[in-house]
């Protein structure tokens, strides 16, 4: 139990058993997998205050009882639909489906109407199969109740028989796939739908609507990503960021399974760092506050770089601001499943080192190039960068040398970092560590000052 001596506040664990009958009054109550937030440790070795995520009591529990919360592997065989099998024919779907078992089921793509699909189902030792059609951009079995995706469609005769012989109850996964719903939920990673209530709407994402919540008394961010192609690349960015826990990176409290895929996140209740800036100006927000900004965005960024994760869309509309004015990176992870498909008009160019544009090149070093950038964006107090240039002139310019001048009023040392960023050659740029020794250095004088 070495280790448990050094969880810090704020840790997840999950209940290794059940813990129902306490023997002193001040312990904490649970069963096994729920999860558990440590609060502090105590005097006794071994022993913590923490809180309960569901029931928000607050009490005393051995570490004995509990294990870290694990981070989800980017596995690409982690599927959120296990029981889709692509493309098999009638006869390998009843072989999938053998020994018979009422409500055994997969969904598998006709092969006789491409396109469409089937769910073939295992009842009374036979397996019937439902053609599912697409009308109206919509999925349906009896053309009366319809479904956005297949992911809601399964979801739906999971509970309901509706019109088919069974209600759906046990999915034959596809040999060599792992459901992602099993691995969230062994790692400790699943919410319950129940215990989330949502509110308005606060962003607009690419994927989607962002909206506000509650989780148990907790205020939160979720996205609801719908389209079921789509949430399971999302489960890549999910799984980054499961991996990794900081002050300065907004927090994943976990997902919920249910209409695609929702990603439960920390509220940030002051926006996005473009806007806040955008909204507020000189006259309000003073250059420590932009110098603080700067830290935090370099202290997160010194956290990934030792993480060897790689951001790549590092930039003012991706940092977002907690009500007590702390920075934090969002959307780190997703990137990386977009950008590999080389569609141009997605890749934020004015923010991409020239060889992540050029070669295909992400690294540390690339997202260095665009924390230059973002540090101009700060000083600007959210401007857009390379005023009145189109992107190829952007590109080009670049390529010859040119760099951004300094936004009015920027402190010349700033100017200097954002320009060493601006190194053309990768190896030259300095390390986020070295940034944020410097940011740190800068903040101090300009309080002494
Ligand atoms: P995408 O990257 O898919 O376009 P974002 O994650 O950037 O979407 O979210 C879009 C907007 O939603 C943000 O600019 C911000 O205003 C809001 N938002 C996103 N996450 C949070 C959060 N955790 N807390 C508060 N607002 C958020
Ligand atoms: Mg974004």
């Amino acid at each position: 139990m070495m280790s448990a001596n050094f969880w810090a506040s704020g840790t997840q664990c999950v209940a290794k058993c059940d813990h129902t009958k306490p023997k002193a009054p001040e312990e904490l109550c649970f069963r096994k997998g729920d999860i558990l937030t440590i609060v502090e440790p105590c005097e006794t070795k071994g022993q913590y205050k923490a809180k309960h995520n569901t029931t928000g009591a607050e009490g005393l529990l051995f570490t004995a009882a509990v294990r870290e919360r694990e981070a989800i592997r980017v596995d690409p065989k982690l599927s959120l639909m296990p029981w889709f099998h692509g493309k098999i024919s009638g006869p390998d779907a009843v072989q999938q489906l053998q020994p018979p078992e009422n409500g055994l089921f997969l969904i598998r793509e006709s092969i006789r109407h491409p396109g469409d699909y089937v769910l073939c189902v295992s009842f009374d030792n036979e397996v019937i199969h439902y053609r599912v059609i697409y009308k109206d951009c919509q999925l349906t079995i009896d053309e009366a109740t319809c479904f956005y995706n297949l992911i809601e469609l399964i979801e739906y005769y999971m509970k309901t028989q509706g019109a088919i012989c069974t209600r759906l109850v046990k999915p034959k996964p596809k040999q060599g796939t792992k459901s992602a719903e099993d691995e969230l939920a062994k790692a400790g990673w699943l919410l319950n739908m129940q215990h989330l209530s949502l509110g308005d709407k606060i962003g607009e994402g690419e994927f989607g609507a962002v909206l506000q919540g509650e989780y148990i008394g907790q205020k939160v961010a979720v996205k609801n990503i719908r389209c079921d192609v789509t949430a399971q690349a999302f489960l890549a960015e999910t799984a980054a960021m499961t991996k990794v826990q900081h002050k300065n990176l907004v927090r994943l409290l976990g997902v919920i399974l249910h209409n695609g895929l929702y990603i439960v996140m920390e509220f940030m209740s002051k926006g996005s760092l473009v806007n806040f800036l955008r909204t507020r100006g000189r006259s309000v927000i003073h250059t420590g506050q932009l110098l603080q900004f700067s830290l935090n965005v370099s202290d997160g960024m010194d956290y990934l770089e030792s993480k060897k994760l790689v951001h790549r869309d590092l930039a003012a509309r991706n940092i977002l601001i907690s009500k007590d004015n702390v920075a934090k990176i969002s959307d780190f992870g997703l990137a990386k499943v977009d950008l590999k498909c080389k569609d141009l008009t997605r890749i934020p160019i004015k923010w991409t080192a020239p060889e992540a544009l050029k070669h295909n090149k992400f690294s540390t070093k690339s997202d260095v190039w665009s924390f230059g950038v973002l540090l101009w964006e700060i000083f600007s107090y959210g401007r857009a960068p390379y005023p009145k240039l189109s992107l190829k002139e952007v590109c080009e310019k670049i390529e010859k040398g040119y760099r951004m001048e300094a936004p009015e009023h920027c402190p010349p040392s700033i100017c200097i970092l954002m320009n060493s960023c601006w190194e053309m050659d990768p190896g030259k740029r300095p390390s986020f560590k070295k940034l944020r020794e410097k940011l740190e250095k800068e903040l101090k004088a300009q309080q002494e000052g």
